[in-house]
């Protein structure tokens, strides 16, 4: 069950149409705010990542973009695919890129 955001009667989570006021639900389901912020960051990692403050962008993108997915699942809320890309942008410029970097380094 879920509250109508427009009458706050309990309604089934499957409903598109509130039968107590008869609004339409889910219309523009409101993205995450998690999600954006992750998303920036992410975009935000492959310029900061020469600076090496992207691996750590980079890395709060990833973690973000995971806890802001698990939000959406539970409160099925928008802006999944914006965490999705966050959490690659992530994997790339907070783990993959400081490892590549590491073993640069060492001479491989
Ligand atoms: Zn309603």
């Amino acid at each position: 069950m879920k509250k109508c955001p427009y009458c706050a009667e309990n309604i089934k989570d499957e409903a598109i149409l509130c039968k107590h006021c008869g609004k339409e639900l889910n219309q523009d389901k409101q993205i995450d705010k998690m999600a954006i912020w992750a998303f920036i960051l992410g975009i935000a990692s492959p310029f900061l990542a020469s600076m090496t403050i992207g691996v750590v962008t980079g890395f709060v993108a990833f973690i973000l973009g995971i806890a802001s997915l698990k939000v959406i699942n539970k409160e099925n809320s928008g802006g999944k695919g914006i965490a999705v890309t966050a959490i690659i942008l992530g994997a790339i410029y907070g783990l993959a890129y400081p490892i590549i970097m590491v073993l640069i380094q060492q001479g491989y």
